[in-house]
């Protein structure tokens, strides 16, 4: 049976993730941080776990909750997309903190946590963003978010080459959805989000390893 490890499915892309897996039979296990969430994925028939990922106890317990779980599929969805800002708006420490802290940090921690717990076909796949590519520089604000997410497409690079063929690993762009971040007058639906992003995953090939791809599987430059 496939086993499937969603990271920040309280909402949104992630909550839409674990329903589909689970309607497709897969042993899913996923996680969120509050108690009313974790009863919600819990009824879905998913392993719920409370995770944090900003925050490192919250984070150093998860290997431990993990064994005996050997991951075909990983989504790493928590996101956070902090102030609305444009270029020379300062941010403050505590929002820089918080948008850096979630997605770039989290990964950098969570990550590891997972390396015993991982199939031998596993893929793992990290939700960025378009925003975070240099090439394709649309002015939508929020300059903490896009250099967020231009950061965590060096820690999946990272992560790519350290696992050395143990696992592919890939930043997906989940397309302009509507979720409470991409709001109502967004692209697409979480549905058609969640399915694309399978799709990638399950196409993807050795060669896909450290790439960046959009929901529709086209490859996205750096
Ligand atoms: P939502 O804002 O709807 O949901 C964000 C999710 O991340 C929630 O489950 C939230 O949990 C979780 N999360 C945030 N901070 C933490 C934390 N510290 N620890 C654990 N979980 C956390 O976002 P989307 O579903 O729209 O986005 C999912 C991902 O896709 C994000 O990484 C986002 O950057 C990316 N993305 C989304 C786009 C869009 O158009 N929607 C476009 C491009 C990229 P909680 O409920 O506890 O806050």
């Amino acid at each position: 049976m496939t086993q499937v490890l969603i990271i920040g499915a309280s909402r949104g892309i992630g909550l839409e993730l674990v329903r589909q897996h689970r309607e497709s039979g897969d042993q899913v296990v996923a996680t969120a941080r509050d108690e009313e969430s974790l009863q919600r994925l819990r009824a879905l028939g998913a392993t719920a776990i409370k995770l944090d990922v900003s925050d490192v106890v919250s984070i150093a317990g998860l290997a431990w909750q993990l064994d005996g779980f050997q991951f075909n599929r990983v989504m790493y969805v928590a996101g956070l997309y902090g102030p609305r800002t444009i270029g020379l708006q300062p941010p403050s420490q505590a929002d820089f903190d918080a948008v850096m802290h979630t997605n770039v940090l989290g990964p950098m921690r969570v990550l590891p946590q997972l390396l015993d717990a991982l199939a031998p076909d596993a893929r793992i796949g990290i939700l960025s963003s378009r925003m975070g590519s240099l090439t394709l520089r649309a002015n939508s604000a929020g300059w903490v978010y896009r250099a967020s997410k231009a950061a965590v497409n060096s820690v999946m690079k990272d992560m790519a080459l350290a696992l050395d063929g143990r696992a592919l690993c890939v930043s997906l762009h989940p397309g302009w959805v509507k979720t409470d971040m991409g709001g109502q007058e967004a692209d697409i639906d979480v549905a058609t989000s969640a399915a694309s992003l399978r799709k990638v995953l399950d196409g993807l090939t050795a060669g896909d390893n450290g790439a960046f791809f959009n929901y529709d599987g086209q490859p996205l430059p750096w």
